[in-house]
């Protein structure tokens, strides 16, 4: 058997998504995502132009030798844009593999180590009381665990919270919080940290007042402080339990979780838009995370993120995978599979996708009563309907930036 085409899809359902299918001369086929949100069609070229002409007639079966392969070879390794795309064929060959074995694939990477998957899901609201009806709408929806954003008083339009906080996200009208936005331009927005850290712990307060002790919540501070404001942060929350304490400070540098680390408690989480082990290799070794928020979508496959997590797995930091929106359905069935695996699972971020996405992507998995589980169908449990996907073609968007009252660009 060898890899007879590998085509790339690119669909906009309610937003946009890139999928890897390759097909194999038995007519297996298996898919990846490789959806980089609001650089797209980067991954796109990089795929079509540079990856595609190097599968055919490989043996599907050699993973692990192909991921190799596609990392050296390239010799200009890392970055989201290679890291994505060879996810995508990575998880492509997990699917045919498992497809091939007749077993879901978390069977193929140890069997589960557990009955379901905790999951969190993003309460937001511009006010107390908008918050509180979305806290409220996630419970009955199931969700145990709940990232709590709000609107910061004197800010008009931040990351994280939803134009509408009811809205329902099975009606494929939009989706609850998604910042990308279709258009030619990016949407700007306004951001002031002094503003912000006077009123996250009185929400926080708020929120344990309303829904008690025992519910897990998170909180995402989008790379925006410094070092010494978010040790500030963290401190302040440490009152609330949060269950983690997200991206505080820029990625780039992750020396700067040193100093929160010293002054705080709070669990910290980071790494959506990392990509390699390498971005990993000093927070992890000194200890100064709790949770590796990657998405097998962005760090290369199940092939490194495993890497990445078993690595972690030395020093008790577990996973919290990235799954926002932009993770299409075939990324958030790979994270799950994964999930379900390996032993130091921590809790998996899931915003349902709208209907037409929903269409576009068959999906095998299930979320009752807050839990998610792959499902049991051979392979990665996730078609493609290329019919409909053909229907929603691709639609430019691009994730907002920032601005502070002076008109300095700020990290979004
Ligand atoms: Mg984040």
């Amino acid at each position: 058997m060898i890899i007879d085409r590998a085509d790339v899809i690119v669909t906009s359902p309610d937003r946009n998504f890139v999928t890897l299918k390759i097909t194999t001369s038995d007519g297996v086929t298996g898919l990846g995502d490789a959806t980089l949100n609001g650089r797209e069609l980067a991954v796109v070229a990089y795929l079509t132009e540079h990856v595609v002409p190097l599968l055919i007639g490989r043996d599907p079966a050699c993973i692990e030798d192909t991921w190799q392969f596609l990392y050296r070879s390239a010799y200009w390794r890392r970055g989201p844009v290679t890291m994505a795309a060879i996810a995508a064929v990575d998880v492509a060959l997990w699917d045919i593999k498992a497809k091939v074995a007749g077993l879901p694939l978390y069977q193929l990477l140890g069997g589960a180590s557990r009955t379901g998957l905790l999951t969190y899901g993003h309460a937001s609201g511009k006010d107390l009381e908008e918050l509180f009806d979305s806290v409220r709408d996630h419970q009955e929806q199931g969700y145990k665990a709940i990232r709590v954003q709000t609107g910061v008083p004197g800010l008009t339009s931040i990351y994280g919270i939803a134009s509408n906080a009811t809205f329902d996200a099975n009606s494929g009208v939009r989706y609850d919080h998604e910042p990308a936005q279709r258009g030619a331009l990016p949407n700007e927005e306004d951001w002031d940290t002094r503003s912000y850290l006077r009123h996250v712990p009185t929400v926080f307060e708020a929120v344990r007042n309303e829904f008690g002790p025992e519910i897990p919540l998170l909180h995402d501070g989008h790379h925006r402080m410094t070092p010494i404001q978010a040790a500030r942060l963290g401190k302040s929350l440490e009152p609330y339990d949060l269950f983690w304490l997200e991206d505080v400070t820029p990625a780039e540098n992750p020396e700067a979780l040193r100093l929160v680390r010293q002054h705080t408690t709070t669990p910290l989480a980071i790494g959506e838009i990392f990509n390699t082990v390498w971005d990993y290799q000093q927070i992890i070794r000194e200890q100064l995370i709790d949770y590796v928020r990657s998405a097998v979508t962005h760090t290369g496959g199940i092939t490194h993120l495993k890497r990445v997590l078993e690595y972690a797995s030395q020093y008790q930091i577990k996973s919290g995978m990235h799954g926002p929106t932009d993770i299409s359905p075939v990324g958030m069935a790979a994270a799950m599979h994964l999930g379900l695996a390996i032993h130091n699972f921590g809790i998996q971020e899931y915003m349902k996708h709208g209907a037409r996405t929903d269409e576009v992507f068959e999906q095998s998995f299930t979320f009752e009563g807050g839990m998610l589980h792959p499902g049991e169908k051979p392979g990665i449990g996730v078609e493609l309907n290329e019919q409909a996907a053909a229907a929603h073609p691709y639609a430019q968007a691009y994730l907002p930036y920032n601005r502070l009252a002076d008109g300095t660009v700020h990290d979004w």
